[in-house]
């Protein structure tokens, strides 16, 4: 069994070193990240721009190689390297949640879609501390140890679905409670939620006098349908959401083809 393993949070987050660790339980890995944060970079990819590839060490062994581009890029090049002699694409464990419409913006989404998308089984992996409660979870390598470990026994169940799993052009999605193991409630599958923000920015001015923006903002319209990720995660469930690459609304087109829709 060969990982690819990517993040967004980079190649010294205390997260990927973590799942690295379990995921060699389980097979060989090749870690494959960015090398500094690229949180809410999505699903963008360097065109323009050739990336580098750099060689990481951690306590004087080999780690994998960080480049200078996006998870998309991460995934990518990591299957280039290896000739697509990979099983499973894996990405995390991130810095925070990934729930709801935030899929749209996580670099850690987007690298285990970028693996669906390349037909591989896929699976995202992040610590979700109370959704909305503005926090972000405790740094230290503890509870990214503690996540891991869970990770690998999700991991381990569904391993023999891989192949269907790519084959529907789907990733999976998971977020882990930030909390002691005994707290943890169990696995829930669950629905992407659809929570609104109201986007705020604060303004200031930079010490040249030019003035910045910065977005902050909170949730306004919070998902409470039971089955959203977003509702079973504040619940201390652990959320897994199967997420499709296709983004057609099969059902809409079909009634859309009734609309007689026409150029005049
Ligand atoms: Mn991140």
């Amino acid at each position: 069994m060969r990982f690819l393993l990517t993040n967004d949070d980079g190649i010294d987050a205390p997260g990927l070193s973590a799942l690295a660790e379990e995921l060699a339980k389980l097979g060989e890995v090749l870690v494959v990240a960015p090398e500094r944060e690229m949180s809410g970079s999505g699903h963008a990819f360097t065109k323009r721009f050739p990336l580098r590839l750099r060689r990481v060490y951690k306590d004087g062994q080999p780690f994998g190689y960080a480049t200078s581009g996006t998870p998309a890029d991460s995934v990518k090049l990591g299957l280039f390297l290896v000739e697509r002699e990979v099983d499973w694409v894996v990405s995390g464990i991130n810095n925070g949640p990934n729930l709801g419409i935030d899929l749209f913006y996580s670099g850690t989404v987007s690298g285990a879609l970028e693996g669906a998308i390349d037909g591989f089984p896929a699976i995202a992996f992040s610590l979700a501390i109370q959704a909305g409660s503005g926090q972000r979870p405790d740094q230290s390598r503890a509870r990214f140890v503690e996540a891991a470990a869970i990770a690998r026994t999700l991991l381990e169940g569904l391993i023999e679905r891989g192949p269907a799993l790519a084959r529907a052009r789907v990733c999976l999605n998971v977020n882990i409670p930030d909390l002691p193991r005994e707290r943890i409630v169990g696995v829930k599958l669950t629905a992407q939620g659809l929570q609104r923000y109201d986007d705020h920015f604060l303004r200031g001015e930079d010490p040249f006098g030019e003035p910045y923006y910065w977005l902050t903002g909170a949730i306004v319209d919070e998902d409470h349908r039971e089955d959203s990720d977003l509702a079973a995660s504040k619940e201390g469930w652990i959320t897994l959401t199967p997420l499709r690459i296709d983004l057609t609304d099969h059902e809409l087109l079909k009634e859309m083809r009734q609309w007689g829709l026409r150029l005049r």
